[in-house]
């Protein structure tokens, strides 16, 4: 069985790539077969795994609107994990697949047919709620939002699950909320945790633990071409990585929720 994450939320600078790659690279550790698929045309997730996107020949971009096999364009990673990578011609992914009909399950479409290969697909979103955020939402068993825990972070978190909601109605009824992973945290005061408190009230959301901290070892890692894990393995950037994968290994294994699950 592959489970499906979104990594999602319409706000940059967050740590969405940063948290693909880093819980992907556990999720290896852990034993675990992943696919991480990079969805944002400014490819940083490609990049930060040591592809240049220029190199490429294929990406994303004709596996969702050419029909090209994912199976043909997927990498491997020296980070261990398999890349389906992506190439500034995203960007005009949104644009061509505006006028197809089916466009919201062109991510779920391709997912499918890889199978059972993975056990884990983990999609890193754009910065925005149009048609690549959909499309993976739509694909998702879950969907995990990076919060930056500062006092204006909670604005964008309500137009979010208002998408989320419309996905669940329309295109994908067992979409469920992973809850909130908190990003780029500041322990040193009390003020992150009181936003994320609030937030997680506010929207009734689950906090995915531990906060990832903020530090500057996550600077160094793109430009290595591996994650975090690789480049400071005992870091504390590093063990909350590993540690909160593990607590989405347990979140994969809960019984879904009755409120998805009706029909
Ligand atoms: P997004 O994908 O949401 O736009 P990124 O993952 O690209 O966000 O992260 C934005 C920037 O923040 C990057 O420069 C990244 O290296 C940095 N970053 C991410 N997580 C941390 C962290 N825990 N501490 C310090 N810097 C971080
Ligand atoms: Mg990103």
């Amino acid at each position: 069985m592959t489970t499906t994450l979104a990594v999602a939320n319409q706000k940059g600078g967050v740590a969405k790539t940063t948290s693909v790659a880093s819980l992907g690279a556990a999720l290896v550790e852990l034993g675990h077969s992943v696919l991480l698929v990079d969805l944002d045309p400014q490819a940083c997730l490609t990049f930060s795994l040591g592809i240049d996107p220029e190199d490429l020949e294929t990406s994303v971009h004709h596996v969702l609107t050419r029909g090209v096999d994912a199976a043909d364009v997927i990498i491997s990673t020296e980070d261990g994990v398999a890349l389906l990578p992506a190439t500034i011609e995203l960007a005009r992914a949104e644009a061509d697949l505006l006028t197809r009909t089916g466009r919201e399950h062109v991510v779920k479409g391709v997912i499918e047919d890889l199978g059972d290969t993975y056990d884990w697909v983990i999609l890193d979103c754009p910065p925005s709620l149009g048609v690549l955020t959909v499309a993976a939402l739509t694909a998702a068993d879950g969907v995990l939002v990076p919060l930056q825990c500062e006092t204006l972070s909670h604005r964008g978190v309500g137009q979010l699950l208002d998408t989320v909601h419309d996905v669940r109605r329309f295109t994908n009824r067992d979409l469920e909320v992973w809850g909130v992973l908190p990003t780029l945290y500041d322990g040193r005061t009390n003020h992150a945790r009181t936003v994320l408190d609030t937030i997680s009230e506010t929207y009734d959301l689950e906090v995915v633990e531990p906060p990832i901290p903020k530090t500057i070892k996550f600077a160094e890692a793109p430009a290595a071409g591996r994650s975090i894990l690789a480049t400071s393995r005992n870091s504390k950037g590093a063990k909350a990585y590993r540690e909160a994968a593990a607590n989405l290994v347990l979140r994969s294994q809960r019984p879904r929720s009755r409120q998805t699950t009706k029909r």
